[in-house]
């Protein structure tokens, strides 16, 4: 069992420890050994019960739970809570902003025992008459449903990635089938899958139909599939499976008009002919061809979504779009100094060792309590690390970085002369999400008038299927930055990737560069660019507008032309 298995199984029992009313103090044993051991690197499910227990916040108990988890998959005091818990009580322990013991009040005094029994009762106004409850807390919950449930089943790219391939390999190890291929959204490269899409050609689909039948980890469901529509599910995954059925001689034809939007298969292209109408002119063999015969250019999956794509296919100046060989360095990026798992070290010799020239570190900056952020003695301790590092791994970089907090008012958390000891600073918002537009707004303008402001972190704080982000602006904050020449981050952790992809041309039209970042929390979090790249390149972006496609002198000399910035504001 994996480290964050583990954990999840423990923070799900000391959820129900406290819907409970268990002893508090073993509560909070339990929710201060979790806090320590997600920022720990080692591997709970390799270690001794003695070696358990000599862990910072582990005492014998929780050991014994460790290990108890880490063999049998569950615990007994796990197993005890669940069963003295109703099915639906358990899966609104999860749910955002509102904790055990409010789940326990309306559990208890309202009868609740389900999401939809809790979003009747809510919408009634029964909710807001409880004690400790109130209006306010009546609509965060109704708003936490509600994104619940309109995020049931999906996933995010990178894990319908795997689970896709997964899919496509099984298919092709199939008797009746010719070829398997991913199409739809996820070929396109979406942030967010409902389904999965797959294209399957077979010269007998009866005998396919059997096949899928009788095989144990797929599951039809009858009546929503067609004669040449597969729908169901596969294995334990939860999200919906579309297996579309087709001639091997069409396929590619198939392939073509179910990855592409509706727009940009049926945008007019040539004498009224869109790419849809070429499709079905004949036999091609491969996507190309068909692009070929309406005399545009090659449009790449992930750029197929009827925007500005076919117009610059037709006048053949399409983006080159940035790729992996093009990325020069990694910034924005935490080490134990707040809470990332890995040293300075080990994350500057890992990202050497990847073939980066440099690595900018961003750890927290001091207003960030919960994740350790730095203070003002800190980060010179930190500063005199990183010149002692860069002695050692020359002509490799550290630049000196932060991720400073966006208070509230807009500000940065420390003073100017604070400021200007690091090489740049990524600003970000951590703190009170519940904003409405215009503050947040104005919120953000403000970070970003700040001469010091190098990059524009996370810009919206979303969590993809977990928690909308805090609404913002776009245009504006988009603007601003291209008026202050500040950089916007294409955050590239699966969960967030924000900037959005949508918002990608226009900061590119203004002129506005872009940073892939993986905000790595740990050495295997830089393998997250990949997921920032797909992003950037989905909204048009080149090499030319990625600030960490420049080389270690370029972006050195554009970190210190926007310090000079400073000294002439
Ligand atoms: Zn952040
Ligand atoms: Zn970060």
């Amino acid at each position: 069992m994996d480290n964050s298995t583990i954990l999840k199984q423990l923070k799900l029992l000391a959820s129900l420890m406290e819907l409970h009313d268990e002893n508090t103090f073993k509560i909070r044993g339990y929710q201060n050994a979790i806090f320590q051991l997600d920022k720990m690197d080692v591997n709970l499910a390799a270690m001794s019960l003695a070696e358990l227990e000599s862990l910072q916040g582990v005492g014998k108990g929780i050991a014994a739970t460790i290990q108890e988890l880490a063999q049998t998959g569950t615990s007994e005091a796990l197993q005890n809570l669940l069963e003295a818990t109703p099915e639906g009580i358990v899966e609104l322990l999860d749910m955002k902003g509102i904790g055990p013991k409010k789940i326990k009040v309306l559990w208890k005094e309202l009868g609740i025992e389900s999401g939809h029994e809790l979003k009747e009762a809510a919408n009634s106004g029964l909710v807001a008459k409880l004690k400790g409850f109130g209006e306010k807390t009546q609509q965060t919950i109704i708003e936490a449903l509600e994104f619940k449930e309109a995020n049931a089943n999906k996933l995010h790219y990178a894990d319908a990635e795997v689970i896709a391939n997964e899919l496509v390999e099984h298919l092709n190890g199939m008797k009746n089938v010719e070829k398997a291929t991913i199409t739809g959204g996820l070929r396109r490269k979406l942030e967010v899958a409902e389904s999965l899409e797959i294209l399957v050609a077979s010269s007998d689909f009866n005998a396919l139909e059997e096949e899928l039948g009788a095989l144990e980890p797929f599951e039809q469901l009858v009546e929503e599939s067609g004669p040449l529509v597969w729908r169901g599910t596969f294995k334990k995954h939860r999200i919906p499976v579309e297996l579309m059925l087709c001639d091997p001689a069409h396929f590619v034809r198939e392939q073509l008009l179910k990855t592409g939007s509706q727009r940009h298969i049926s945008i007019p292209v040539a004498n009224d002919m869109s790419l849809r109408d070429m499709a079905y002119t004949g036999n091609f063999d491969s996507e190309e061809k068909i692009y070929e015969a309406l005399n545009m250019a090659y449009v790449a999956p992930e750029l197929r979504e009827g925007t500005f794509e076919i117009e610059r296919a037709k006048s053949n100046s399409l983006p080159r779009l940035v790729e992996m060989e093009d990325l020069k360095g990694i910034l924005h990026n935490h080490s134990t100094y707040s809470d990332g798992k890995h040293s300075l070290r080990q994350m500057a010799e890992y990202c050497k060792e990847l073939g980066y020239e440099y690595l900018g570190i961003c750890d927290h900056s001091k207003s960030a309590f919960y994740a350790n952020g730095l203070n003002e003695e800190r980060v010179a301790l930190q500063h005199q690390e990183i010149d002692e590092l860069n002695k050692e791994l020359a002509p490799f970089k550290i630049f000196k970085g932060i991720e400073s907090d966006i208070l509230n008012d807009g500000s940065l958390d420390y003073a100017d002369d604070v400021l200007a000891s690091f090489d740049f600073i990524v600003a970000s918002v951590h703190s009170v999400l519940n904003m409405n537009k215009q503050r947040a707004t104005q919120r953000l303008l403000r970070a970003i008038e700040n001469p010091y402001t190098t990059i524009l972190g996370h810009p919206t704080g979303r969590l993809l299927l977990r928690r909308a982000g805090y609404p913002i602006d776009h245009k504006a904050v988009i603007d601003h930055c291209a008026k202050h020449n500040v950089v916007i981050e294409i955050n590239a952790n699966p969960w967030r990737l924000d900037l959005d992809w949508r918002w990608v041309n226009y900061a590119l039209e203004q002129g506005v560069k872009l940073a892939i970042n993986p905000d790595a929390h740990a050495m295997e979090g830089y393998h997250h660019m990949q997921y920032g790249l797909l992003i950037g390149r989905k909204g048009g972006l080149t090499a030319e507008m990625t600030l960490n496609a420049m080389s270690r002198d370029a972006i050195e000399k554009h970190f210190s032309e926007k310090k000079e910035q400073v000294a002439n504001a």
